[in-house]
């Protein structure tokens, strides 16, 4: 039935874009079995296909997350009735492990959610440890040592 395939497709743009069910249900253009239907399709997908749903990619590979965020406005992802961290979930996807600590954007944006540019709390120390060597090879280079 193509209709109905086409009001399963304008739920899932609905809920991608990040409408709520009560929303799309006050515009009574949708059966519920419609968007039953629509939210098992959601519910089926795995985080990382959830990441990408919400994300849109900018010029220099930063992303910007259009989903659900928590009450301090982080980026959140539900799966199986959990709320997430959209951050520790790019971490997860550009490192293959969780993040050690807490995670934030690494690159000139602090409301980027882009997996290659996420650093956890180790990363940081890293960055502090390679900073502080810089700063004693630059002060060699001076003589002041
Ligand atoms: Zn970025």
């Amino acid at each position: 039935m193509p209709i109905r395939n086409n009001q399963e497709a304008d739920m899932r743009r609905l809920i991608e874009a990040g409408v709520t069910g009560t929303q799309i249900g006050a515009r009574g253009r949708i059966s519920r079995g419609t968007a039953a239907r629509a939210w098992a399709h959601i519910e089926q997908l795995s985080v990382p296909e959830k990441f990408t749903l919400n994300t849109v990619v900018l010029d220099g590979g930063h992303m910007v997350w259009t989903g659900e965020r928590d009450q301090g406005l982080a980026p959140v992802l539900t799966h199986r009735g959990r709320k997430l961290s959209v951050r520790k979930i790019a971490y997860g996807i550009e490192h293959g492990h969780p993040p050690v600590g807490s995670t934030k954007s690494a690159c000139e944006y602090a409301w980027c959610v882009a997996p290659e540019h996420q650093a956890d709390a180790a990363l940081d120390s890293d960055n502090a440890r390679s900073f502080a060597a810089q700063l004693d090879a630059a002060a060699e280079r001076l003589g002041a040592n």
